[in-house]
């Protein structure tokens, strides 16, 4: 097996191999490489903007006083009871005022590092807030929630921003048609810690280190959802072009084939043209010898095995040597030319009349007896005689008639030509027959 055929790809298929690669490289590299993290605490910008959120926000009364040192957050809270759920947090704004929200899909990790001081048992309540609207176009946000359990030293928490849920009160307080229940992240505004369930008035203390989300700049979801239409559309074009090619080459094989046919038809023709020239006399048109040679076996083998009679007419011009010499050899030649003219205009379709050499013919008559041979040859005899073929003298020919007797060709034509022979001798101008 050659072994360079094995390795040898065509280069339609070379953009497999090249996507291949592209995708092997993409998933090491989304594996590996592509880190995209983004610290929200401590940090400057974001905690100079962190604002506190709690059950105020619905007539409450809880007393909340937040300190920024070195970008911790501080907070120290007063859970006071009143009619509303007494609640107390932070709200770290993720994007300016009025600006677009962020998209917390890419990032696949957060981390959160606190410490909560509290009186009770308690749990945290950490909010992604989406901006969304709803089909009405009004605006609202919607609270994707993770609820974590702190313990009284520092809290490290690893939470995973697309398994957040949207909390019951959330739905509960938006259940109206036409809005999304499902937790999204597209659209991240801010960021929120609150106390959670514990019913009970008390003082905590709320502590943040450091909040920060890790992903990848292309999440794996959509790098192999982009692979799959890369290798679709792949697939897609290779099959179109594929299409295209054999459409294109089925066309042209048809085309070739047509001119194919085209020109075998013509060389048919040619062939046939050459054939007959070789069986055709130059001079007067008539068969030659080799035109006559199918049909003289034919003949035979009629006459061999089915009794077939066939006539032998031999012919040759009268002192054609004279007429020569006396008019030139174009005359001649014309006279030849005029003579089969005529004989060929008096034979039957089945008779076949052939220039056997110089001035002498044959006229080969199938399915005729001697008698009705010599009758034709003497009508032939007669016309010939009668007939001006030359302006400047009538010819005559003499004839020799035999009819196929069970022998061979050549003994056949010998008879005939012995016929023509007494012909001759006779005194020219004469039918003998065998
Ligand atoms: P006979 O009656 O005994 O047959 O006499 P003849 O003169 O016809 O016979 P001979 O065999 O002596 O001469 C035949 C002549 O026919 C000789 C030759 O020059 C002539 N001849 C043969 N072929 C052609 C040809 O194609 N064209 C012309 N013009 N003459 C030819
Ligand atoms: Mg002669
Ligand atoms: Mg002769």
């Amino acid at each position: 097996m050659d072994v360079r055929k094995l390795v040898l790809i065509r280069s339609d298929e070379k953009h497999y191999v090249y996507l291949f690669v592209i995708s092997i490289l993409l998933v090491a590299w989304q594996y590996y490489g592509m880190s995209l993290n983004m610290v929200v605490i401590p940090d400057d910008t974001n905690a100079d903007r962190v604002t506190v959120y709690s059950d105020f926000i619905n007539g409450g009364r809880s007393d909340s006083r937040l300190r920024n040192e070195a970008g911790k957050l501080l907070l120290d809270c007063d859970l006071i009871l009143s009619d509303t759920f007494a609640f107390c947090g932070v709200s770290i704004p993720l994007v300016a005022e009025g600006e677009k929200g962020m998209d917390m899909r890419k990032y696949s990790r957060m981390q959160i590092e606190l410490e909560y001081i509290s009186a009770d048992n308690d749990t945290l309540l950490v909010y992604l807030i989406n901006e969304e609207f709803s089909d009405d176009g009004s605006r609202l946000e919607k609270s994707n929630l993770w609820p974590v359990s702190p313990n009284k030293n520092s809290n490290t928490f690893l939470l995973r921003p697309d398994r957040f849920i949207v909390p019951s009160w959330w739905i509960f307080q938006n259940s109206r048609n036409g809005l999304n229940l499902e937790p999204d992240i597209s659209n991240v505004t801010a960021l929120r810690i609150t106390t959670g369930d514990n019913t009970k008035a008390r003082t905590v203390g709320l502590n943040i280190r450091h909040i920060s989300f890790s992903g990848k700049w292309i999440a794996s979801d959509d790098l192999y959802l982009g692979l799959l239409v890369a290798w679709l559309a792949l697939i897609l074009l290779h099959g179109l072009r594929t299409m295209h090619v054999l459409t294109v080459r089925f066309r042209q094989s048809k085309e070739q084939n047509k001119k194919l046919v085209k020109l075998n038809r013509f060389l048919r023709i040619q062939k046939n043209q050459y054939e007959t020239m070789a069986k055709k006399d130059k001079l007067t048109g008539a068969w030659n010898r080799a035109g006559v040679r199918d049909l003289l076996e034919s003949v035979l083998e009629d006459h061999k095995l089915h009794g077939i009679p066939c006539a032998l007419l031999v012919i040759d011009v009268d002192n054609f040597k004279r007429i020569n010499d006396e008019f030139g050899h174009d005359a001649g030649d014309r006279a030849l030319s005029g003579l089969v003219k005529l004989i060929n205009s008096y034979t039957r379709n089945k008779d076949t009349f052939a220039r056997w050499g110089g001035e002498e013919f044959v006229l080969i008559c199938p399915n005729t007896d001697l008698h009705a041979a010599t009758t034709l040859a003497e009508i032939l005899r007669q016309k010939v005689q009668t007939t001006k073929l030359l302006e400047e003298r009538n010819i005559t020919c003499s004839f020799g008639v035999a009819e196929l007797e069970g022998e061979e060709i050549e003994v056949w034509f010998k008879r005939a030509d012995e016929a023509l022979y007494r012909a001759k001798a006779a005194g020219r101008n004469r039918v003998e027959s065998a």
